[in-house]
């Protein structure tokens, strides 16, 4: 049986949302109305997925899962920021008062392991599991010296005011992290902090096999090792009640098989295969990273999950193998009528585009077959031949504003860019890609390409304003 608990305590949604409504109505997209529409979903909420297991919504950004067994409780990703957590363990404890026995990490990602810190009593004995190439992704990143930095930020939108931080595609976005400053590398120092993950409590179990089969607190479960969105992805499997918490190698959006702040290598073929895995376990209920779990049709579901990200796969090879260039294969990779109006195969969060781009970097690195692409004029160079075309860099310009005039504001970012290289200190320019990019990013759906598309604007905005100073 379902049983959803709503909570009262709506604040930070709710706010957010009507703040946005208000700010933006005269230019409100359908891609902003479909996106505050989404955050419904992440509304407070427990939600009794299965006898004795329950999921907890919309507290942190990520699903927080209790199950209940005989003499304690096992809890799944406890989630991002100690304070939400210790709120999250607060309603657990309404459910029942049994101690915790064990913390799972799915993965390494801290919005799902930072929170661990208000599960875990000193002195208790709590088992706390992880696989053993924990941290692979971030670890990788760090020893190359890119952790954090403004890609980060700007795909979470966290230098963007209210009305425009509506959605991190699965989730409410979470709060700032405290303005810290830079360190001399350049890197937001509370986005360093955060990637130390101090409420993460260090494991007391690494497994390495395929799969481990344990029994905690009377609980009958198996972790089992499934690369997917990490290569240091588990899925956490209840046999009796054939309840799968996925981690994030499922969660209703399209997969984020390449986040736009940049990573280490995620694997479309690791992903597909762990899928199969999960589907040849033939959950009743399915429970995400993020975003509700499903509880009907729910074998339905993961196969077309499955078989959407399959399709893309199997398409863009096919159509490289032909010579396809990316900018051709995003549209021959696009998904069949049968899966592409699917709600959760939306691009939310990851993207199908970025899915396609992502596989043929990973196969055939940058050269994407265009042999003009063996001869690239450098910025000023292209802006250059452009202004010539059209009799100088004043006319140039002037096609610019007729673009954004005419409604064609990708039209006008990209005249707009080319001024900018050639009259680095033309408020002008700047001030009519940003309010390009503005427009641009109000329709875009995807959430990270969306706030990172707002980031830049605003930055160009910014560079004129000084530029006029
Ligand atoms: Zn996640």
């Amino acid at each position: 049986m379902i049983c959803k608990r709503r909570v009262s305590l709506l604040t930070t949604s709710m706010t957010l949302m009507s703040s946005a409504v208000v700010t933006t109505a005269s230019a409100q997209s359908e891609a902003t109305m479909r996106l505050l529409d989404r955050n419904r979903m992440f509304e407070e909420q427990i939600i009794n997925v299965a006898d004795n297991v329950y999921t907890a919504i919309g507290y942190t950004v990520s699903a927080n899962s209790m199950i209940v067994g005989t003499d304690g409780v096992v809890i799944v990703d406890p989630g991002q920021l100690p304070a939400a957590s210790l709120r999250v363990r607060q309603e657990f404890e309404r459910i029942t008062d049994k101690p915790v026995r064990a913390i799972i990490y799915t993965h390494s990602h801290p919005d799902h392991t930072n929170g661990a810190v208000a599960f875990f009593d000193e002195g208790e004995e709590i088992q706390v599991w992880q696989r053993d190439n924990f941290g692979s992704e971030t670890r990788r990143q760090a020893e190359a010296g890119l952790s954090g930095g403004a890609r980060a930020s700007n795909t979470q939108g966290f230098d963007l005011p209210d009305e425009q931080r509506i959605s991190v595609g699965i989730a409410i976005p979470p709060p700032r992290p405290p303005r810290g400053g830079v360190n001399s590398a350049g890197l937001s120092t509370d986005l360093i902090e955060s990637a130390t993950r101090p409420g993460t409590v260090p494991p007391t179990h690494i497994f390495n096999e395929d799969r481990v089969s344990l029994e905690i607190a009377g609980i009958r479960l198996d972790l089992v090792a499934a690369p997917g969105e990490t290569d240091d992805q588990l899925y956490v499997w209840l046999p009796e009640q054939r309840v799968l918490f996925a981690g994030d190698n499922f969660y209703q959006s399209w997969p984020n098989v390449y986040p736009l702040r940049g990573t280490a290598r995620r694997s479309a073929r690791d992903w597909i295969a762990s899928l199969a895995s999960m589907m040849a376990e033939d959950p009743l209920v399915l429970v995400g990273g993020h975003t509700t779990p499903i509880t009907e049709d729910t074998m339905t579901v993961l196969t077309n999950y499955h078989d959407a990200l399959k399709w893309v796969h199997d398409r863009t090879i096919e159509g490289a193998a032909n010579y396809l260039t990316p900018d051709e294969l995003v549209e021959y990779a696009a998904l069949p009528d049968h899966l592409a109006d699917l709600d959760y195969l939306q691009d939310y969060y990851g993207s199908v585009w970025g899915t396609v781009r992502d596989i043929y970097a990973q196969d055939l690195g940058w050269f994407d077959g265009n042999p003009l692409n063996l001869h690239r004029e450098n910025p000023v160079q292209q802006a250059r031949r452009m202004a010539d075309l059209v009799g100088g860099v004043d006319e140039l310009m002037a096609r610019a504003h007729a673009e954004m005039e005419s409604g064609d504001e990708l039209g006008a970012a990209q005249l707009a860019w080319h001024v900018t290289k050639l009259q680095p200190e033309s408020a002008d320019a700047f001030q009519l890609l940003g309010e390009a990019l503005a427009v641009v990013a109000e329709r875009t759906f995807n959430a990270p390409a969306r706030n990172y598309t707002f980031s830049s604007s605003n930055r160009y905005l910014q560079t004129a304003a000084e530029l006029r100073n």
